[in-house]
């Protein structure tokens, strides 16, 4: 594969400055200069799009410009690769699980090590590449525990053992501190101090400006199942012509909806909860798609209580739960994050449920009572892509030497995308091995969620 022949580029680390995507397939109003740059950004475009039909082709195709998408492409532009990075619905799109309006990045995750240790690389990068557009908000992460609670005790080792800046709280500080929630049955508290939210869908959209900005190929079109193109199951059952390497398990080309053909030496599939429409055979029993709602209650009129300087993220495991302040005037977010039932990204209803509405105005009135009759302002429905644990899916695909899949974020994973592209760049020059958690033949199909 040419990819560990890739030359290191100098690619631009200069922080994002606004918080407004300037990338020219996602903005509506364009100022003249804008429009002059987007001209010629499009122009680009569709000259290097020629180029996928040459001979010539990409180094690497990335599928799907979710964060996991996004970040393994400018981790690979960052390693010196020639990349396109195609999408059916846009970056940041509502229908994809990096599409919402925010995340939290966290560093707890009981005593499992290795996400906080990527957590932490991971925060590190976010912040170099949104710089001071706001688009990281350090409202810092707080965790409620019960009087006997293994996890948030493991979550505090953890974080203390990885001198992850953090606070422990016992329940009067909790009270004196945040006199907006009340605690019924928390016990104690740990707070990230570092940690925060990050403003999703424009966040993602600020990593693919990146990788344009870095000489990488934006392409928004829907590529073909891999099954449908190769005509096959297994590799050598009635190969499809023409897209395999002659007698190599490797796939030589790519065909998309519109019929356009994309080359490269390799394939990266970072299709979140596409993933098993994309490798049926392979996937459909081992990434189970949910659906998952979250409310947004709007604030009392004139009042900051609720504001990201007076109230962290904060986050319930006990009872499935977590909400983020009022960020961007969007108004408070509750989310549930027990698994809903399953759900097609494509074209499952994403109007809320009159259960959950209920649900969760229940908890309100419990946890926030100052927000029990606060108006919902705003609802999304968005989907996991769960593994049977959690544990993320970065392998190679059992039957092509070249093609990859990173996915399987299991509702966890957004934090985690440039962690996540750093590995797979690194697969991909062959400076590193799949992590056995992450491997395919770890993925059960019975789901008992183990990581959070
Ligand atoms: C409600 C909710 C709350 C969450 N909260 C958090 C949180 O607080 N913190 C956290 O770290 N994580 C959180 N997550 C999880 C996180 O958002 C996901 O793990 C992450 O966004 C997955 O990213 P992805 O790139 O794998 O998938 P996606 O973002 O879904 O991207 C996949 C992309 O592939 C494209 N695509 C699909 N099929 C094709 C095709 N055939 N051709 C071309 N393109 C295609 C899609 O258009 C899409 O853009 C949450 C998730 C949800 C739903």
């Amino acid at each position: 594969m040419g990819t560990s022949q890739f030359h290191r580029r100098d690619v631009s680390t200069k922080p994002h400055k606004t918080a407004r995507s300037n990338t020219n397939q996602f903005s509506s109003s364009t100022s003249l200069t804008d429009s002059t740059a987007s001209l010629k950004r499009t122009t680009t475009t569709l000259l290097q799009c020629d180029a996928m039909t040459s001979e010539q082709g990409f180094d690497v195709a990335v599928i799907g410009s979710g964060v996991f998408g996004a970040w393994t492409s400018y981790q690979l532009i960052r390693g010196g690769a020639k990349v396109v990075l195609v999408d059916a619905y846009g970056p940041g799109n509502s229908l994809a699980s990096s599409g919402g309006e925010s995340r939290i990045i966290r560093m707890g995750y009981g005593a499992d090590l290795i996400y906080t240790q990527m957590a932490q690389r991971s925060l590190v990068q976010w912040k170099e590449l949104l710089g001071s557009s706001g688009l990281f908000q350090p409202t810092g992460v707080l965790w409620l525990a019960r009087e006997k609670d293994a996890y948030c005790e493991a979550i505090f080792e953890t974080l203390t053992r990885s001198k992850v800046p953090c606070e422990k709280l016992n329940r009067d500080q909790l009270v004196r501190r945040y006199p907006q929630l009340e605690f019924g049955q928390v016990a104690w508290g740990i707070l990230e101090l570092g940690s925060g939210v990050l403003l999703a869908r424009r966040a993602v959209q600020a990593v693919v400006e990146r990788v344009q900005e870095n000489g990488g190929t934006y392409l928004g079109e829907q590529v073909l199942p891999l099954e449908v193109m190769t005509n096959q199951e297994g590799l050598d059952q009635n190969p499809g012509a023409g897209f395999l390497n002659q007698g190599t398990p490797k796939l030589s080309l790519l065909e998309t909806a519109a019929g356009r053909k994309i080359r490269a030496d390799a394939f990266v599939f970072a299709c979140g909860p596409w993933l098993p429409k994309l490798f049926p055979s392979l996937l459909a029993d081992l990434i189970h798609v949910t659906r998952q709602e979250v409310f947004f209650f709007g604030t009392p009129a004139g009042d900051d209580w609720f504001g990201p300087d007076k109230l962290p993220a904060w986050i319930d495991f006990n009872d499935l739960i977590y909400g983020l302040p009022n960020l961007d005037n969007r108004g408070v977010k509750i989310a549930i994050d027990e698994h809903g039932p399953e759900f097609d990204p494509d074209s499952g209803e994403r109007i809320v449920s009159s259960e959950s509405a209920a649900a969760v105005r229940r908890f309100l009135s419990r946890r926030i009572p100052a927000l029990a009759n606060a108006p919902v302002v705003e609802t999304r429905v968005c989907q996991y892509e769960n593994t049977s644990n959690g544990d993320f899916l970065i392998d190679r695909h059992p039957a092509f030497e070249n093609v990859w899949i990173a996915g399987g974020g299991s509702g966890h994973g957004f934090k985690h995308g440039p962690a996540v592209g750093e590995h797979v760049a690194a697969l991909l020059a062959g400076k590193a091995t799949v992590e056995p958690r992450f491997s395919l033949r770890t993925k059960d199909k019975v789901q008992q969620r183990k990581v959070y």
